[in-house]
């Protein structure tokens, strides 16, 4: 070690020490590709190869990484210490060996979460596009069976196939649902908008039982009548939670591919996922931020402080899973 914290022993902590020093992993969380020492995994998808129009976003996660370093250990509203409750890890990139072949990529995408879950770590992604949620819940399905899930977009994305491909950034859900890695009935997507080509569009979502809280719906209910929804659709099982910089209103979020008008305020966005506490989450992720469109970097720090709560919100979940395996009575083995 070449520098050793000396006047402040609380410096020996990286999340104590000034924001604005040392290299930008998430949160400036230890980077490590260690999978025995990792409860919760930080990983940065750099790949944008299923957007179906303005790319960019294989830039997020070095943009999240940077705005990341901004926030502290503590969450001041819920109380949660995330670093504290579980070892969180920046496990660097899933980053693509062969972007051109979008089928091949995402099989690349599929083998890395394999075996980040494989090893019992909960993975917290950042994208890239859409698209790389569909072999994220390939692998987290292949753990723990069909999940549920809190799918937070401006999109429904359950389109069908797009200029010859089944796999775009605008179908991930349906091709899961296909596929059986999310169970719909326990499914909610929230903040859907915008103007669409196809009437049929949120078609699929509503047919295979997905339950759709479009944005005028959520502006009528309100974060806390649809989040009360949310933890009754997902119920007690495994969830996985996925979230759309784009659900964000534009004025707060300028920084994506395929912005709509009349979105999620940040605020209302951060009040929702922490009324979320409770939900049995296996994985996570942010997607969708492209920084060649911000506004300074207004998107990308939305997006981290968005990708804190998730990350508190896991760390908790995590904790209540190893309280659980600790106390046959209250939950017993089942892991
Ligand atoms: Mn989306
Ligand atoms: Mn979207």
């Amino acid at each position: 070690m070449i520098k050793q914290p000396t006047a402040y022993q609380d410096l020996q902590d990286p999340q104590a020490r000034p924001r604005y020093a040392g290299i930008a992993s998430f949160f400036r969380a230890p980077p490590s590709q260690d999978l025995t020492d990792t409860d919760i995994g930080l990983i940065g998808v750099p790949f944008d190869g299923g957007v179906t129009n303005r790319s960019g976003a294989r830039h997020g996660p070095r943009a999240v990484r940077e705005q990341s370093t901004l926030l502290r250990r503590i969450n001041a509203a819920t109380r949660v210490q995330p670093f504290a409750a579980a070892r969180v890890r920046d496990l660097g990139d899933c980053w693509i060996e062969r972007p051109y072949d979008l089928i091949t990529a995402l099989s690349e995408i599929e083998a890395f979460y394999r075996i980040v879950t494989a090893a019992g770590i909960v993975p917290l992604s950042v994208g890239g596009d859409h698209s790389i949620s569909l072999p994220i819940l390939r692998a987290v399905a292949a753990m723990h069976g069909p999940v549920g899930m809190i799918h937070i977009d401006a999109h429904s994305d359950t389109g069908d196939d797009y200029l010859g491909s089944r796999f775009h950034h605008g179908a991930p859900f349906r091709r899961a649902a296909e596929e059986n890695l999310i169970d719909p009935q326990r499914v909610i997507q929230i903040g859907i908008r915008g103007t669409t080509n196809d009437p049929d569009m949120w078609g699929f979502s509503q047919r295979s039982g997905m339950r759709v809280v479009s944005m005028d719906e959520f502006a009528d209910l309100g974060w806390r009548a649809v989040a009360e929804e949310a933890r009754r659709i997902a119920g007690t099982g495994k969830v996985y939670l996925t979230y759309d910089i784009d659900s964000l209103d534009p004025s707060q979020a300028p920084g994506t591919g395929t912005p709509e008008a009349g979105g999620i305020g940040v605020h209302e966005a951060l009040r929702l996922l922490r009324s979320l506490q409770g939900l049995d989450l296996v994985g996570g992720d942010l997607v969708e931020v492209a920084p060649s469109f911000d506004v300074g970097t207004l998107t990308a720090f939305n997006g981290a402080s968005i990708l804190f709560e998730i990350l508190c919100l896991l760390a908790e979940a995590f904790q209540q899973r190893t309280r659980d395996q600790r106390s046959p009575e209250a939950g017993g083995e089942r892991a």
